[in-house]
């Protein structure tokens, strides 16, 4: 089994840490300078490792090895949020980087060809999970052209152009030459912290989906309109959301999650009763009859608010349903396999309730996905972090599977 090196591991995500960060955190929107910065440092890295690296017209950075296939492809992302954290896909990129350096170093392993890849924008500050979707070939022409920044206040195609990307070749997918994807990343939850477990072997990520109600009653006077005569669309919104709080656990799955994350109450002033509101509810389940079963629900509960007549109910899906994503059970084996060795009893199998890469890329190739426990559950801010213990100990049971995904192909 491959030898990962701790210090080197550690230095180089400190390292990676360092270009656009900001108090505890990191500031590297894709596509930024400090992105592109970040990119052309994991370029070097992954030339020193000895690998073939490209960063390709979308800025995906691929380091590919001179060892024949079939390859495994390990990485994540090196974007982050707006104000992110400094593990949100750092940490699976540069496991990949010291998975594919420990393979190499070891002459039991040192035939077996790893890339290494960190993908453009995950985090959809133009378009989520852009760089993967580019590479698989699944990227929409007509999305990407329509695809902009407001905070920024710059298209897609300006960033790209920004970044001097635009005449650069892209990458596509080598489908024979991989036997699949491996992906680390934290948790972003707190399941692992709270069972006292140290590794997650992601089963499938979640399907999400979305729904909207919109509420149309009629403005007027918030002193002089009787509460009879009133029809207050904000009122119907509350006895909705209180609703669907109230029915949506009678048939919720321990880890579905469902958000009333968006409002919106016209005109919006303490003395004006309201004429309309609108209200977004969104679900998330790796079990789709449940999901079935809350539009059933939520359509019901807008019938039955509606149907006393004063204020006219409405609701409709509000986005293209994401269905779930299954991780190659194969891979899972190894993963659990080298877990139950390095932590016995302190794994679990679990889904990921957020989205990554392998959404897309386990359209193409099998995927796999590894996760670390957060500290405290947090992510998406800068307060994110893991233990180093923690941190070490995914990089040694990642590459133990790796190695033995590779082994188990070249015995065959
Ligand atoms: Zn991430």
């Amino acid at each position: 089994m491959p030898t990962i090196d701790p210090d080197r591991l550690m230095a180089d995500l400190r390292e990676l840490r360092s270009i656009g960060a900001v108090e505890t955190g990191v500031v590297r929107p894709a596509l930024g300078e400090k992105d592109m910065e970040a990119r052309r440092w994991l370029k070097a890295k992954f030339e020193a490792a000895g690998l073939t690296a490209t960063i390709d017209g979308v800025g995906n950075v691929l380091g590919r090895s001179s060892k024949p296939g079939p390859a495994l492809l390990i990485g994540s992302h090196s974007d982050t949020q707006p104000r992110g954290g400094w593990l949100d896909g750092a940490l699976g990129v540069i496991y990949g980087l010291e998975i594919a350096r420990a393979m190499a170093e070891d002459p039991a392993t040192a035939g077996l060809a790893v890339d290494v890849v960190s993908w453009q924008d995950e985090e959809g500050t133009y378009m989520s999970c852009f760089g993967s979707r580019s590479w698989c070939g699944t990227l929409d022409p007509a999305v990407e052209k329509a695809s902009s920044n407001a905070a920024l206040g710059m298209t897609l195609t300006e960033a790209i152009a920004k970044a001097g990307l635009t005449d650069v070749p892209r990458m596509t997918i080598e489908k024979d030459r991989y036997l699949g994807y491996l992906e680390a990343h934290i948790e972003q939850g707190a399941y692992l912290e709270e069972g006292g477990l140290h590794i997650g072997v992601v089963t499938g990520i979640v399907a999400i989906r979305g729904m909207r109600f919109r509420f149309h009653g009629e403005q007027n006077h918030a002193g002089t309109t009787t509460m009879r005569r009133r029809k207050d669309a904000a009122t119907a919104l509350f006895e909705v959301a209180h609703r669907v709080n109230q029915e949506f656990p009678k048939v919720a799955g321990e880890r579905t999650v469902w958000t009333m994350g968006r409002v919106a109450v016209q005109p919006g002033a303490p003395s004006i009763v309201p004429g309309y509101a609108e209200l977004d509810l969104q679900f998330r389940d790796l079990d789709e009859t449940i999901l079935d079963r809350f539009e059933e629900i939520a359509a019901e509960i807008a019938r039955d608010v509606g149907a006393r007549g004063k204020v006219k109910v409405e609701v409709e899906r509000s986005r293209t349903p994401i269905k779930p994503s299954w991780m190659d059970e194969g891979f899972q084996k190894h993963l659990t396999g080298a877990a139950e060795t390095t932590v016995p009893g302190k794994w679990l199998s679990m889904p990921s309730a957020a989205g990554h890469d392998p959404m897309v890329i386990s359209e193409k190739i099998p995927c796999a996905m590894l996760f670390i426990p957060s500290i405290g559950g947090i992510s998406h801010d800068f307060a994110e972090d893991s233990h180093e213990s923690d941190i070490v100990l995914g990089c040694r049971v990642l590459a133990d599977a790796a190695a033995s995904i590779l082994e188990e192909r070249r015995n065959r």
